[in-house]
């Protein structure tokens, strides 16, 4: 048989009026759906007045209210469960590393689906039946694991659940066993191929050729880092475990730097908003994503914020797929600021400063408002060594590039920037929320 070059060629090259009809008609029924089977939807659609009726165009959806993870939270443990319990086969969780978790439940349907979504992806970064998939995620409570683990099942491929650490048996598998793909974090898959670089092994031997790299923001000089350390193509793919990411979007063949991911639109309803205003953004703009499940049975969230700052376009794609796509993501929303009207995310300067050796591990933007009542901002930004800070021509030098680079990436310029010592200025901790006021200090007088 010639192979194909996709997985479920119908559905991924469906035309997008057709996708948006099949979308349009899914959330009619998901909405319907929760509204007549879980009283904590009912209530909440309640309150904010929406009848599931209301839904007749796809931009209805913006009459939803949001799901924030607040929200969710105190849906915990079982309250978000639409389907019945003795449906239920599957159950997996966020890590609630900042309060309770978020419970995920799937049905029977919904694994299907799920092994679908994984194996299209799969399928689209080039594997094929008998290759093999090193799955270095956890088999655990996140979804990683057993989602790929489901796709590879799903369209033929050896899986190799070896599970997340031990560096040194990843290597071994890796090379013994004559595996031709794997997955794992960008900075696990960092660490693989140093030590393997240390143990002597050259990966670029061995018979892998692609790579899938997701669950952390990593910039285009790991992924080439990461390529030249084995000697494959390397992918980015991005899902979330509230909605048994993997499987929700990954680059295709293409690797379109802008533009980024396919976003599976039969499954997902995915809109890009105005952080501060709930608004969508116009097409291929940054903003905060917004995941609307469209099929799943166990535990769907409608209107989900994700607070992750990425960016969403319907061009059409060269590789020929038609679902939409949004671009690797750039950080949290969660510490937007508005300068004068516009959106500046602190992970968007950060994306253009840690493009610098010279940085260290550290910055902060100050906000103030000059006399004509107009927003600026001014950063200061750690050096690695403190030793930088005596060499002028480079201070200069790196002013002017620095500025160019947060310009191209925010859209807006520092007044000034001042260069400190390692570790002078607050230290962002992981911890949500905190980021924001250890980034920014907001300066302006209010009203
Ligand atoms: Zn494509």
């Amino acid at each position: 048989m010639p192979d194909r070059k996709y997985f479920q060629p119908e559905i991924e090259t469906m035309p997008q009026d057709k996708l948006k009809a099949l979308q349009l008609e899914r959330l009619k029924m998901m909405v319907e759906k929760v509204y007549y089977t879980n009283d904590y939807y009912r209530q909440l659609y309640d309150r904010a007045g929406v009848k599931p009726g209301d839904i007749k165009h796809l931009e209805d959806i913006q009459k939803v209210p949001f799901l924030e993870k607040a929200t969710v939270r105190d849906a915990y443990p079982l309250k978000l469960v639409c389907a019945p319990r003795s449906e239920l086969l599957e159950m997996h969780s966020t890590s609630g590393t900042t309060g309770k978790p978020v419970l995920v439940f799937a049905t029977k349907k919904d694994i299907d689906i799920w092994a679908d979504l994984n194996a299209r992806e799969l399928w689209m970064v080039g594997l094929r039946p008998g290759d093999s998939l090193l799955n270095a995620y956890g088999y655990g409570l996140p979804t990683g694991g057993f989602g790929f683990h489901y796709g590879a099942h799903r369209m033929g491929v050896l899986a190799i659940p070896t599970g997340s650490g031990q560096a040194d048996r990843q290597v071994d598998v890796l090379v013994d066993v004559g595996v031709t793909a794997f997955c794992m974090t960008p900075s696990f898959a960092l660490y693989v191929g140093q030590r393997a670089v240390d143990r002597g092994v050259n990966l670029r031997n061995a018979a892998c050729k692609i790579g899938l790299f997701g669950a952390e923001p990593w910039p285009w000089s790991t992924r080439l880092r990461i390529e030249e350390l084995f000697g494959i193509t390397a992918y980015d793919e991005f899902g979330m475990t509230e909605f048994l990411g993997p499987g929700m979007t990954c680059e295709c063949e293409v690797r379109d730097r802008k533009h980024g991911m396919h976003a599976w639109a039969d499954t997902f309803l995915a809109e890009c908003i105005n952080p501060e205003t709930g608004e969508p953004v116009e097409d291929g703009a940054d903003g905060e994503i917004v995941w609307t499940s469209l099929v799943f049975e166990g535990s769907p969230l409608i209107r989900y914020r994700s607070r992750d700052l990425s960016a969403l376009t319907w061009e059409p794609c060269p590789c020929g797929r038609s679902h939409p796509r949004i671009s690797s993501i750039k950080g949290r929303t969660d510490d937007a600021v508005s300068i004068s009207g516009l959106i500046v995310f602190p992970s968007q300067v950060e994306a253009a400063l840690t493009k610098f050796e010279e940085m260290g591990p550290n910055f902060r933007m100050t906000l103030e408002t000059d006399n004509r009542s107009m927003d600026f901002f001014t950063l200061k930004v750690e050096l690695k060594h403190e030793r930088l800070l005596n060499d002028k021509t480079l201070l200069t030098k790196l002013d002017g590039q620095m500025r160019e680079e947060v310009r191209n990436i925010a859209g807006v310029n520092p007044k000034s920037i001042e260069f400190v010592a390692p570790d002078s200025l607050p230290r962002v901790t992981a911890g949500e929320g905190k980021t924001a006021s250890a980034r920014v200090e907001d300066k302006r007088k209010k009203g």
